[in-house]
């Protein structure tokens, strides 16, 4: 049996899992948490997930990794259910779990239709509320034919889509040799790995996306018509606060771009409710760049200060204030969701069948299907109605 491995945070962490499942197989006596600690309400879970775990293995070796590991390393070391802490930037490593490397064995079928692979990690911007860059250092790229490597394990182990991720994605490249951009490794990857059904991508910078990479999402049809933005606010004063590289014209326009080139676009987004300094008026012009972008697919974060970052030391918003933007924001993003389903209605969409009885379709909508649908099959739906929340 292998190494349990508890997987919290970004879909970067959520690869990483899945390799150290591969790498500490036949470690049975293991509990690995690989941790997150980009808010405080994540550390929080962290320490939770920690105290869960050890009451239901009381007899296993308890190991810490992940971003709670680097950056609150004193803090996680210190709590009586951890045996140990392995270093974020070593944790691929075998040598760090003291275990050799695993052989390759054949590919076991996955339990997933889709797979997370992670091409880029660290970061070298420094958002003033961002703890991430302590905990993963700078940014670094895996090389294409590593990428490609990955791809194809999964594709044998019966995966339809993959989701390219990384901490920051757009970065992707630029420490190589010819400092390549995002666009030309999606092109690479096209071409290695003609078996891929569904590329998908995790958060892009709204600064970042180069030209290669534009005519990609626009015109290839294996590379879904999804972009989730790291967008953080849509007000330009607080961008500026944030240190962000955009400001609110520049993803009105990206979009604005993208859906004249393809209609079908989704646009999905990071939004942070409550940032320091921020009034009603720079809410206000939060909630309508959801409206304005048409966002579907959000995540709303409130405010909370990481210790170590220029945002802690800015005067805060009140709690409740920060507790009823975030909510007021996820009733925005909820209203776009729901008027973006109605519309789909009728509408032929490309379905990849999950293993719970529903979908996902290339513009990421969930659809339900049919009890007997196969998972891992790629089949087209006209919705006629929304049920639970679903198309169907
Ligand atoms: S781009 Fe900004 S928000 Fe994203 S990981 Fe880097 S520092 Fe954090």
């Amino acid at each position: 049996m292998t190494a349990e491995v508890i997987s919290l945070g970004c879909r970067l962490n959520l690869s990483e899992s899945e390799s150290l499942r591969g790498m500490l197989a036949g470690e049975s006596e293991l509990v690995v948490i690989n941790s997150c600690a980009v808010t405080s309400e994540a550390l929080r879970q962290t320490r939770q997930a920690i105290r869960r775990a050890r009451r239901a293995r009381p007899d296993a070796r308890l190991l810490v990794t992940g971003c709670a590991a680097e950056i609150d390393r004193a803090a996680i070391s210190a709590m009586p259910e951890v045996d140990g802490l392995i270093a974020n930037r070593a944790k691929l490593d075998p040598r760090a779990w003291n275990v050799a490397p695993a052989l390759p064995c054949p590919a076991a079928a996955s339990q997933h239709t889709r797979a997370f692979i992670g091409a880029q990690n660290g970061c070298d911007h420094a958002c003033t509320f961002c703890v991430i860059p302590q905990g993963r250092g700078q940014s670094r790229s895996r090389s294409m034919a590593e990428i490609a490597a990955d791809i194809d394990r999964e594709l044998v182990r019966g995966v339809r889509e993959v989701v390219l991720t990384g901490v920051d994605l757009t970065a992707w490249g630029l420490d190589l040799p010819d400092a390549p951009r995002l666009g030309a490794l999606v092109t690479s990857i096209l071409r290695a790995c003609p078996d891929l059904p569904r590329l998908r991508l995790s958060s892009l910078d709204p600064a970042e996306v180069d030209d290669e990479l534009f005519g990609l999402l626009t015109s290839e049809l294996r590379v879904m018509p999804h972009v989730h933005l790291s967008l953080q606010h849509g007000d330009d004063l607080i961008l500026k606060r944030m240190k962000r590289r955009h400001l609110r014209h520049d993803a009105l326009t990206l979009v604005e771009r993208l859906r004249a080139r393809r209609s079908d676009m989704a646009v999905g987004a990071d939004l942070i409710a409550g940032f320091p300094t921020e009034d009603e008026a720079a809410h206000q012009a939060n909630l309508a760049i959801v409206r304005e972008l048409g966002i579907v697919h959000g995540h709303v974060f409130p405010f909370s200060a990481r210790a170590h970052t220029p945002a802690a030391r800015m005067p805060q918003t009140p709690l409740p204030a920060i507790r009823a933007r975030a909510a007021e924001l996820r009733s925005a993003v909820a209203a776009e969701h729901a008027r973006w389903q109605q519309a789909l209605v009728g509408t032929p969409l490309a379905v990849l069948a999950e293993r719970d009885g529903t979908g996902h379709a290339t513009n990421f909508a969930r659809v339900m299907l049919p009890q007997a649908t196969p998972a891992g099959s790629l089949l087209t739906v006209v919705p006629t109605e929304i049920r639970e929340g679903l198309l169907a």
